[in-house]
């Protein structure tokens, strides 16, 4: 079965709100084996939607509206569906007693404008809205149409409670469509998609598909079959296959991020840091603190931006900052190795550098430096970064998460 998702909302095209429900809509429908191959949305427009029904009708099984079901004038989903198709708007008891039943339990009086709410077209399937009075409604003509609210708590326990079986009936037998996600750092998009170039030419199940975003490349893998078992073995084969060549980037699965991978490798091994930031300004303690619970493995940090401070606070020789400078491996180590003795933690992590757009000390931006320090030795990891100023930070704290979880 072929599907599609139209979106009606002129607030959605004027930019106001995002079209959350195609995406919801869309997952919701992957899982029960619907491939979704169209979202369109449209403005509250009565030619403007029947034009787009009309290519709908042409080329899916089923057509998902969201949105336009209320009671004012703007809402015209249903009267619009039951012109195209010629059928009629009738009243539906059912819909008109939990109406009636809606308003009578808050003490609000019903008014005519609520009534139209309880109208349904002619002959349709009606799916009871628990969360609001706006029911769905399902129409089987050669092409199936459903209409849903557009508030998403309506629209979603609706769709859980009586729309996703209504179609798992309808499908003889169900697939199942699974994805996995795959993340790596310190790769390049093209590097990777150059290392596993024949893979991705010749797997059609999983599909693997490439995403960039914030200096992180992800492997998005998506498996159709109607066993799960199966599809979880052609998923783990694939990964295997994959990790085989680069596997060496890899570091974590879902939503996972670096943080939150890092986060959880302290808590099990139970170790803490501290951190030293200069160029970064704060931005590792930040990040790493949005990950819940990690009071446990983080003691705090210092920011260090003037040399003064990196004197006071953390003990850097003034000599080495005459010499060797504020943005060096030597300041790095030596702010790492003293944040984790004053923050009394298993690691100290700092960073220094020229985040641009200047240069620096006459450093060009870009250049970073990262010290880590741990019992056993202090290092020192030299980065050489382009893009903007808040690029330079945000990817400087990726590598110390990076560095950190690799130590
Ligand atoms: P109502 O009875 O609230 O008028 P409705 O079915 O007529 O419901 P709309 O008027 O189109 O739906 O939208 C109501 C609200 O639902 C919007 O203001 C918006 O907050 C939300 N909404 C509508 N469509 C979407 C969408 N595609 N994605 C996310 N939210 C949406
Ligand atoms: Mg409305």
């Amino acid at each position: 079965m072929n599907g599609e998702i139209i979106a009606v909302g002129s607030e959605l095209l004027l930019g106001q709100i995002v079209n959350s429900n195609a995406k919801y809509l869309s997952e919701q429908l992957s899982h029960i084996g619907i491939n979704v191959y169209h979202h369109s949305v449209v403005g509250d427009n009565e030619t403007r939607l029947s034009e787009v029904l009309a290519v709908a009708c042409n080329r899916s099984d089923l057509i998902i509206i969201t949105g336009g079901l209320g009671p004012t004038k703007d809402d015209l989903t249903k009267e619009t569906v039951a012109k195209f198709l010629g059928r009629n708007l009738v009243y539906d008891q059912e819909t008109e007693k939990r109406i009636e039943a809606y308003f009578k339990q808050r003490d609000r009086t019903m008014t005519e404008n609520n009534r139209k709410q309880a109208m349904i077209i002619e002959g349709a399937h009606v799916f009871p809205n628990d969360h609001g009075l706006a029911c769905g409604i399902g129409i089987k003509a050669d092409v199936q149409i459903i209409m849903l609210p557009g508030p998403p708590s309506e629209l979603k326990p609706m769709f859980e409670t009586y729309v996703a079986p209504y179609l798992g009936k309808q499908l003889k037998k169900q697939a199942f469509i699974e994805s996995r996600v795959l993340r790596f750092f310190d790769i390049g998009e093209s590097q990777l998609v150059k290392e596993i170039d024949d893979l991705l030419e010749t797997q059609s199940n999983p599909t693997i598909a490439p995403l960039a975003s914030d200096g992180e490349v992800t492997l998005r893998l998506t498996v159709n079959g109607d066993q799960k078992e199966l599809n979880r073995t052609l998923l783990d084969e694939t990964q295997e296959k994959i990790l085989q060549r680069v596997g060496k980037y890899f570091y974590g699965v879902g939503e996972e991020s670096l943080f939150h991978k890092l986060v959880s490798l302290l808590k099990e091994y139970n170790k803490t840091v501290t951190t030293a930031e200069s160029l970064t300004g704060g931005l590792f303690a930040s990040e790493i603190t949005t990950i819940p619970g990690v009071s446990n493995v983080f003691s705090g940090g210092y920011i260090t931006y003037s040399n003064k401070m990196k004197m006071d606070q953390l003990f850097v020789p003034e000599s080495l900052l005459s010499e060797a400078g504020a943005i060096s491996c030597e300041c790095a180590k030596e702010m790492a190795k003293n944040a984790k003795a004053k923050g009394k933690s298993d690691y100290g992590i700092s960073f220094t550098g020229v985040a641009g757009p200047d240069p620096l000390e006459g450093k060009p931006p870009g250049l970073v430096y990262i010290g880590i320090s741990s019992e056993e030795k202090t290092e020192c990891f030299e980065l050489k970064l382009a893009g903007s100023r808040p690029n330079i930070r945000g990817r400087s704290v990726k590598y110390g998460a990076y560095y950190l979880l690799q130590w």
